[in-house]
């Protein structure tokens, strides 16, 4: 039987500051309540709009027991690791990395020929089973995530299974739905999403009609649905629409975050800091 998702509550984005000053609208940060398990973080850079200092990023920093997802809208992020891993992420690209147990990576975002560089970071959680498994990329250059055309409709799906098309990224232990969905005005979409599973959406241009019964919600908005397990959305009916639709499975364990590392007991955190001070953080 459908059970429509409706709108829980909305959550408008709070300016932030990390990295070497990097400004970011974070919707919502790693917490020991982790409310929107298995999600953690979900950020929107947008780091010269407007264009106002020197373009500044993420000098090196360390990662453990969770899954960074960086999709990148225009602009880049140069990308560098402790294991030897370089890369560019460029615009419609994504790099799921899993820190697993632990690495160092600075991430340096470069300007489009406009100036601007624009994208998400999604922190997705790992299961205690696998907080300190071997670090692992999966980078997904734009033109290998599928684009599925539907009436109104676009959708590229970045991760999980959505009307016929299956996500490049794989094997992520919270089997997460990622789609950037666009659809035009007017127009509507209708998903299935399993029950129990978290679904959120962030909206990032337009307005549009939100679940059943529905409510109108504009950019920028990070929605977080109730259980059910059909999605429906409508595009206003004079301007187009797009978000970021997350969908994942809880781990339901306990979640204990500091900075950029996220375990299950307070001892893993101090491991972790007695780690990187002895120099035995990446394995
Ligand atoms: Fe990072």
């Amino acid at each position: 039987m459908d059970q429509p998702r409706t709108i829980a509550y909305l959550i408008t984005p709070t300016m932030v500051s990390e990295g070497a000053g990097v400004r970011l609208q974070r919707s919502f940060g790693p917490s020991r309540a982790n409310p929107l398990d298995p999600f953690l973080l979900f950020d929107h850079f947008a780091f010269n709009e407007p264009i106002e200092e020197a373009l500044v990023g993420f000098p090196t920093h360390p990662h453990r027991g969770i899954e960074t997802v960086t999709y990148m809208l225009e602009g880049e992020v140069q990308h560098k690791d402790s294991l030897g891993n370089t890369g560019l992420i460029e615009p419609g690209d994504v790099q799921w990395m899993t820190a697993g147990g632990g690495i160092m990576h600075e991430e340096m975002p470069r300007p489009s020929p406009e100036g601007k560089v624009r994208g998400f970071q999604l922190w997705v959680n790992l299961p205690a089973s696998l907080k300190m498994s071997a670090p692992r990329y999966q980078e997904v250059k734009a033109a290998s995530i599928p684009t599925v055309d539907l009436a109104g409709v676009r959708l590229r799906v970045v991760a999980g299974d959505a009307v016929g098309a299956s996500g490049p990224v794989t094997e992520i232990a919270a089997s997460p739905l990622y789609l950037d969905v666009q659809i035009e005005a007017g127009a509507s979409f209708n998903h299935s999403i399993p029950e129990g599973h978290t679904a959120i959406a962030y909206v990032f241009e337009g307005q549009g009609l939100f679940g059943d019964p529905a409510q109108e919600v504009s950019a920028f908005t990070m929605i977080v649905f109730s259980d059910g397990n059909d999605l429906s959305v409508r595009a206003a009916p004079d301007a187009p629409l797009r978000f970021m639709l997350m969908v994942g499975a809880p781990f339901k364990e306990p979640a204990v975050p500091y900075g950029p590392f996220v375990m299950n007991t307070d001892e893993e955190i101090r491991q972790a800091l007695a780690d990187l001070r002895n120099g035995t953080f990446v394995k």
